[in-house]
């Protein structure tokens, strides 16, 4: 069975209106764990990276286990309040609220290669948020990817960032 599968749409989730992608039987499957993973580096492989940075909480489960795929450290961003030391903050909205997200303000040297990844794309304020962290502190944005983007959003038409945004599947 293909890791796609066994992603599950939950309508209504978690606001009417919502219809939310639920990525937790793919990685409850080891083998469409493993793809997926497969799937988000694909096209990363053979591209000099320092760190794989990914976005609480779900992009962490990916990026944690993309970084080992591509033998690179993980740099975490996280919701407010959670990071221990100095850290760069960025507010940002996204389809359903408004949040803010953080980073360490000594994650990355300048110059750091590195991919950014989360598990969706939707209106694409998340990562462009993430982006900017990391961008804050003089590091590289090789690329982007997320293993699922809502194509019906159109992130992409507002998406202005030059490096490649990679997604494993659309809807
Ligand atoms: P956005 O900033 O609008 O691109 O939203 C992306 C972030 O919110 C990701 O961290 C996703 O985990 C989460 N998210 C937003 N919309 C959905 C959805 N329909 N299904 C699953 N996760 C979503």
């Amino acid at each position: 069975m293909a890791w796609t599968d066994l992603l599950r749409d939950i309508p209504d989730f978690p606001k009417p209106g919502i219809l939310f992608k639920d990525i937790t039987p793919v990685l409850a499957d080891g083998d469409a764990f493993a793809d997926a993973i497969a799937a988000m580096a694909e096209p990363w492989r053979g591209v000099a990276l320092d760190a794989v940075v990914g976005v609480e909480a779900r992009g962490f489960i990916l990026g944690a286990a993309l970084a080992r795929e591509l033998d690179v450290g993980f740099v975490p961003v996280r919701k407010p309040g959670k990071l221990p030391r100095h850290t760069l903050s960025q507010d940002y909205g996204l389809e359903y609220g408004r949040d803010r997200l953080e980073i360490h303000a000594d994650a990355l040297p300048a110059g750091a290669r590195v991919i950014v990844v989360d598990d969706v794309l939707a209106t694409g304020g998340t990562l462009n948020a993430a982006l900017a962290l990391v961008e804050r502190q003089g590091a590289r944005i090789v690329g982007t990817g997320v293993l699922v983007e809502l194509g019906f959003l159109e992130a992409r038409t507002g998406w202005t960032h030059p490096a490649p945004l990679h997604a494993c599947a659309i809807y």
